[in-house]
């Protein structure tokens, strides 16, 4: 393999000030997490850099990887050399040769930090542009916009060659936020609100809540998968699943029809806190986008989240769906969303669900109930499974 290193830049992180080292060795760690089955790479992190020495591995699959990783805001392939002119030249075109397409334009930048050296700047842009060139073919110089632009930089003791700057994912390294459970419910919406709240640096666990005999295997099966998908972005991930058929059916039995789904997301609000206290998260994390639903106008969000002062993500919450579904489809989740299996909402969901619900009202429905016993067996009785991007889950012959 000819190239070296892989060079990776972080753009926001460098804005932290004293949080500096805590982000710059929580991405090392992220970055090592994920390419836990490539055991020769090493890790060099810096001030401004990590530098991942490859070790004899390709490139390609590395850099696919690093594309999905949060707080990277861009990374090059990366070579090293003697600072001899003629070796540098032979690198230069065995770089560009290994990356380039035809009809590709390329510029070289080189920069002389040993002013021993007998070339000035000038003298090795010329050498080594026209080295690449007489050398291949379908290439041409584009100084102002190159599609690979090869940086070259003479120091005493080696000479460092860089090329294509692929851009990173941005945002922040997931963990560096602080921890919060994300409502996953299986439909289009939470595994985005999921993925965004990665992005600024939420590591997340998810819950989702599961109502048998009406909701089957297979409904579970999709929330697995989704889980999954979102390792991509976030490692390892634990998925809780509650068992809710008790608390939804009470709720149909003792809540007027309009006001069940209201109760009910009350009542998952109420467990998925009790979770986060005991997993020692900091938020909760939905799907909701505003208006979108019954249960998403101000009026419902007003009445469902008087049951906790913990702090509601809600990063759709101006969102479009067009726009949600678009980003779904980016990241992977769409089509297993989409996959048509009842989840436990759809199954009790009333004719005609209060869009305005009041909240003495629900509370007083409520309070004829002794829901805290049913929550607490709830919490009991979860199911926790490590989802992570290798695992074969044992629920796959469902599908
Ligand atoms: P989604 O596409 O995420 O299902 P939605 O537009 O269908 O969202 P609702 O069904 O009203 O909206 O759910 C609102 C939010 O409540 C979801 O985004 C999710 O965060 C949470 N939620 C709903 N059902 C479940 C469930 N069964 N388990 C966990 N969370 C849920
Ligand atoms: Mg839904």
């Amino acid at each position: 393999m000819i190239f070296d290193y892989i060079l990776i830049r972080f753009g926001e992180i460098s804005t932290k000030g004293r949080n500096r080292r805590v982000f710059i060795e929580r991405l090392k760690r992220n970055i090592i997490d994920v390419m836990g089955d490539y055991p020769n790479l090493g890790y060099e992190a810096t001030r401004d850099r990590i530098y991942l020495h490859l070790n004899g591995e390709s490139h390609e699959g590395i850099v696919e990887r690093l594309q999905a990783i949060f707080g990277i805001q861009s990374f090059s392939l990366a070579m090293k050399c003697d600072s001899d002119l003629d070796i540098i030249k032979e690198k230069a075109l065995e770089a560009i040769k290994s990356l380039y397409e035809q009809g590709d334009t390329f510029k070289v930048t080189a920069k002389r930090a040993d002013k021993q050296f007998p070339y000035d700047t000038n003298d090795l842009n010329y050498q080594i542009g026209s080295h690449i060139l007489i050398n291949t073919e379908g290439l041409t110089v584009d100084v102002k916009n190159p599609k690979i632009n090869l940086r070259v930089e003479v120091r005493k003791q080696a000479t460092y060659l860089t090329c294509y700057d692929y851009k990173g994912a941005g945002g922040l390294p997931v963990g560096s936020s602080g921890k919060a459970m994300l409502l996953l419910s299986g439909g289009i919406d939470s595994p985005v609100a999921g993925y965004l709240s990665l992005k600024r640096g939420v590591e997340i666990e998810v819950v989702h809540f599961f109502s048998p005999p009406y909701t089957s295997e297979r409904a579970k099966q999709k929330v697995i998968d989704l889980t999954k998908e979102l390792t991509a972005f976030g490692g390892k991930i634990r998925l809780h699943i509650v068992p809710f058929t008790q608390i939804q059916e009470k709720i149909q039995a003792q809540v007027p029809e309009n006001y069940t789904m209201t109760s009910t997301r009350r009542m998952m609000l109420k467990v998925a806190d009790l979770l986060r206290e005991k997993q020692q998260a900091l938020a909760l994390i939905t799907g909701e986008s505003l208006g979108q639903v019954a249960s998403q106008t101000l009026e419902s969000m007003l009445a469902i989240n008087d049951v906790t002062s913990t702090p509601i993500l809600r990063p759709l919450i101006t969102m479009d769906k067009t726009e949600i579904i678009e980003i779904a489809h980016e990241i992977g989740t769409h089509d297993i969303s989409i996959r048509p299996f009842e989840d436990c909402c759809t199954i009790f969901t009333p004719a005609s669900p209060k869009t305005k619900p009041k909240l003495d009202k629900v509370s007083r429905f409520e309070s004829f109930v002794d829901f805290d016993e049913l929550i607490k067996e709830a919490v009991e009785n979860i199911e926790t499974i490590d989802i992570t991007a290798e695992q074969e889950s044992e629920y796959s012959s469902l599908l």
